[in-house]
């Protein structure tokens, strides 16, 4: 077993600093690397040591896998850990990392390799009897031949890239005629995003709820899930709102796609962090869709209703430990919510908003938790995802979680440029969401952003009441409750501003 004594974080953002927190409690020394937009970002500052690794467009400095592993070398790290995105899901880079004598911390690169394929995957999955979704088993090229399996498995289909992530390479096809162009469109952004232009057909299911299971495996054959994240809030097939446990898994369903997702990970030989994503139908049959070979964006949640640092795991787990517990030992401890808070505007079809953080405060309180990488007065740079912040909210039940959630939104204070905060309280306010009836068309079905405008109109009119009492009882004295309405407005404005 060999101990890591200092570890270089190949990544940026919220991220880079939460896996450095954990680091720096364990003991472990940390070295940064960041590009020169990020020179003054918090995870450099937040290091013990900082390395740049050049110009800002992350295929010059995050995606450059020889001048991290140099950097590596040159502070006398003796591990790397990947984050999410970037390097995190290349088996190249993992590879290489090891060739360099050093530990990575995650899978091995074969899984990588395997899983990375989502056909490959699928393959490996069936081997063990989980669920997949209908559709073919290679990569398709041929137009007519196609089009006869789309008929075969019946309209809607979706059109998937191989090599696919992030939403990209994926099209919908909702009747015959629309096939070809679409097929052409999902080859040529697959190619072009991921240099793979492999495509396959899957059933497209009209009602889909995204559920995805934490996995945990050692280097010694033990694979553990750690339950499950309700992810099916999603603009653009991204998630926004992340929940666990999943407000319509029985305990028996929960077992059933807990034991489907160990047998996927074990299809691959997996060991550290890992999440199996499955979609479930209206009728509550589930299919596995691909594994993300990482740590996940919406970890912290699960983090929350199991009480374990993932990180801290994930790191005795690159050391060669075993893992802590096994399946018997674990439970679900509450509910926890996370909302992303990105630079977006949701009245713009939730376009990246790139701007200066002009006033930033945080929420706080019992049960709240807040992973970002900003600063008030900075700026969110546009190179990068647009992600600012994280918010986490933990209680007793989903209910007060959903409270917990509404009152942090309101507290949290952004201005300077449009984010989601407002959608994520639209959506904690739903009937929807609240009753737990929902799939990922969420968006599509309840949002339009007049729902945003229309509230600000009526705080507009809270707030012409609240400045005309302000004035009343300015001009009958009374400080106190003066003090107390110029809050009540100043929050106001916040709002409107979300
Ligand atoms: P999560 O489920 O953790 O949100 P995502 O698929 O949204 O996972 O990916 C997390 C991060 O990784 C995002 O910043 C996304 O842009 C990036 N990412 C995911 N897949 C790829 C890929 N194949 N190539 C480049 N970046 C990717
Ligand atoms: P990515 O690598 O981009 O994350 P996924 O295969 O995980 O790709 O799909 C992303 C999202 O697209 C899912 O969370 C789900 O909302 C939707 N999706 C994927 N496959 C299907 C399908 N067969 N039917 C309906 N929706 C799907
Ligand atoms: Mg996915």
């Amino acid at each position: 077993m060999k101990r890591i004594k200092k570890l270089l974080v190949a990544n940026r953002g919220e991220i880079a600093l939460r896996i450095m927190r954990s680091a720096r409690e364990m003991g472990i020394q940390t070295v940064a690397v960041f590009s020169q937009a990020d020179r003054n970002a918090l995870h450099v500052r937040f290091a013990d040591e900082a390395i740049c690794i050049g110009p800002p467009a992350s295929s010059q400095s995050y995606l450059v896998m020889n001048k991290i592993i140099e950097a590596a070398l040159e502070a006398n790290a003796d591990a790397i850990h990947p984050g999410y995105g970037f390097l995190s899901e290349n088996e190249n880079f993992a590879a290489e990392v090891k060739k360099a004598g050093l530990i990575f911390i995650g899978p091995s690169a074969e899984s990588i390799e395997l899983m990375g394929s989502k056909l490959a995957a699928k393959t490996a999955a069936a081997k063990f009897n989980v669920p997949l979704v209908p559709g073919t088993a290679e990569p398709i090229s041929d137009i007519p031949q196609a089009k006869k399996i789309a008929s075969e498995i019946g309209y809607p289909i979706l059109i998937k890239a191989s090599a696919g992530g992030g939403g990209k390479g994926m099209r919908v096809v909702n009747h015959e005629a629309e096939f070809e162009e679409q097929m052409e469109r999902a080859t040529s952004e697959a190619m072009s995003a991921f240099g793979d232009g492999a495509v396959f057909i899957e059933k497209y299911v009209t009602q889909p709820r995204h559920i995805e299971f934490q996995i945990f495996g050692d280097q010694h054959g033990n694979v553990v899930h750690l339950f499950e994240r309700e992810c099916s809030i999603q603009r653009r097939h991204q998630k926004v709102i992340e929940e666990a446990p999943s407000s319509i898994l029985t305990p028996e369903l929960r077992a059933k796609m807990g034991k489907a997702a160990v047998d996927v990970a074990k299809s691959a030989n997996y060991y550290n962090a890992g999440t199996v994503e499955f979609i479930v139908d209206e009728n509550k049959n589930f299919y596995f869709l691909e594994m993300n070979t990482r740590l996940q964006v919406e970890h912290p949640v699960t983090e929350q209703i199991t009480g374990f640092d993932l990180v801290k795991l994930q790191i005795k787990i690159a050391e060669g430990e075993k893992l802590p517990f096994q399946q018997e030992d674990l439970s679900i401890h509450g509910h926890a919510i996370e909302v992303r808070v990105y630079a977006e505007d949701p009245n713009n079809n939730f376009l990246p908003d790139i701007g200066t953080l002009k006033t930033y405060r945080r929420p706080q309180g019992h049960g709240i938790r807040v992973d970002d990488g900003f600063e008030q007065g900075m700026a969110i740079p546009f190179y990068y995802d647009p992600m600012i912040a994280k918010m986490i909210c933990h209680d007793e039940t989903r209910e007060r979680a959903i409270e917990k959630t509404i009152r942090a939104i309101d507290e949290y204070e952004i201005t300077g440029l449009e984010t989601t905060l407002g959608f994520c309280k639209f959506v904690m306010k739903h009937e929807a969401f609240r009753s737990g009836d929902f799939d990922t068309k969420f968006v599509e079905k309840y949002f339009k952003p007049e729902f945003l405008e229309e509230k600000s109109v009526e705080d507009e009119e809270i707030i012409a009441s609240i400045l005309a009492t302000q004035v009343v009882n300015e001009s009958k004295t009374a400080p106190l409750k003066t003090q107390h309405n110029i809050t009540t407005s100043s929050n106001w404005k916040k709002n409107r501003n979300n």
